[in-house]
């Protein structure tokens, strides 16, 4: 990717490396400038006054990609489905979900479904529910209550093996792995295994081809660890919050973009200085660059995220190679809302 600046583009982000500083906001010395883009889509206002829209996932639609679903998380009431147009189509009002996460291809009553989770914060439980291709809607398919720890982020892992995992993360830094499976009265849920990280956690993110499970410790930096139950528990760090790295509290979202060979992106949400850090999916996570979303013509900028997600599926005219997708902490019309961008913005 090129960075094309000029001699003043210089003295401005010369300007804002030192206005970073004095707030605290150390960046990484050598880092590239950030990248501005805009937003191509925003979604309804959520239902809720507030700090209430949290994280977002992208179900993409096997047949009609323009049919594609976001699914986005109202933390103090449900979950909202909105169409690529960023339409409000459903609502669940289930409860206070923080986080969601989807994958495909669960084998359910004999068909391969689609399934969604989320952590619901009123019960400490794991939403489940499986899209119905047909209607494009939500259908609660949870066989019982499954209690976790105290429940924050989460996310889900798909294993080479054809395993579905739900993974919780808690404010005490803890971290904990579920093995979804059919009961005979829809999705039941057992832990495998339960781990302490450090201080508050929230965002997680798997990678599936992989193997990887990343998790962020909010005021700390990135972890990555195998995301196999059973592996023996070690771990790396990918980044840094503070001097030295390229996040500035709280570390939130994090998301995968899957290109071909093992290769793509490991993004973050940098909320405190409302930018993204983008870093190599493969080898030693590198960091790319990172990127924060300015107001365009229509759409307002996109500060404070939480959670995020990314899809380089071809999604139509409107988004060819992708989109990414972020939660914006304050909207221009009020109520919170998420921000759609198209992903060749971003990486070409
Ligand atoms: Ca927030
Ligand atoms: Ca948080
Ligand atoms: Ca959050
Ligand atoms: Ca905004
Ligand atoms: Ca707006």
């Amino acid at each position: 990717m090129k960075f094309q600046i000029g001699f003043l583009g210089l003295i401005i982000s010369a300007m804002l490396s030192v206005a970073c500083v004095r707030d605290g906001a150390a960046r990484n010395e050598n880092a590239a400038p950030v990248q501005d883009v805009v937003a191509a889509v925003e979604t309804d206002p959520v239902n809720t006054k507030g700090d209430s829209a949290d994280d977002a996932t992208l179900w993409v639609h096997a047949s009609d990609p323009s049919l594609s679903l976001v699914i986005g998380t109202d933390k103090k009431s449900g979950l909202a489905v909105y169409d690529l147009s960023g339409n409000e189509i459903q609502f669940v009002r289930d409860g206070q979900m923080n986080n969601v996460d989807h994958r495909d291809g669960f084998p359910l009553a004999g068909k391969n479904v689609s399934l969604v989770t989320a952590s619901n914060r009123s019960n400490n439980t794991i939403a489940i529910y499986k899209i119905d291709a047909d209607t494009r809607r939500l259908e609660n398919v949870a066989a019982a209550p499954v209690k976790t720890i105290d429940a924050y982020g989460s996310c889900m892992y798909k294993s080479k093996a054809g395993k579905f995992y739900y993974i919780v993360t808690s404010k005490q830094g803890v971290v904990e792995q579920y093995e979804l499976f059919e009961d005979g009265k829809g999705v039941s849920a057992k832990r495998v295994r339960q781990f302490k990280v450090g201080s508050q956690l929230e965002g997680c993110v798997a990678d599936d081809e992989l193997g990887y499970l990343y998790v962020g410790e909010e005021d700390v930096g990135i972890w990555k660890y195998s995301a196999e139950p059973d592996a023996e528990l070690l771990k790396t760090k990918v980044d840094t919050v503070g001097p030295g790295g390229n996040l500035v509290a709280d570390v939130e979202g994090l998301t995968i973009a899957y290109e071909s060979d093992g290769k793509g992106y490991l993004i973050a949400s940098s909320q405190g200085n409302s930018t993204f850090a983008v870093y190599k999916r493969e080898g030693a996570n590198d960091y790319v660059k990172s990127f924060r979303i300015v107001r365009g013509e229509k759409i307002d900028e996109v500060t404070e995220t939480d959670g995020i997600h990314v899809t380089t599926a071809n999604l139509g005219p409107l988004f060819p190679k992708g989109v990414f997708i972020a939660q914006d902490g304050l909207d221009d019309k009020g109520r919170q809302n998420f921000k759609l961008v198209r992903w060749d913005l971003i990486v070409q």
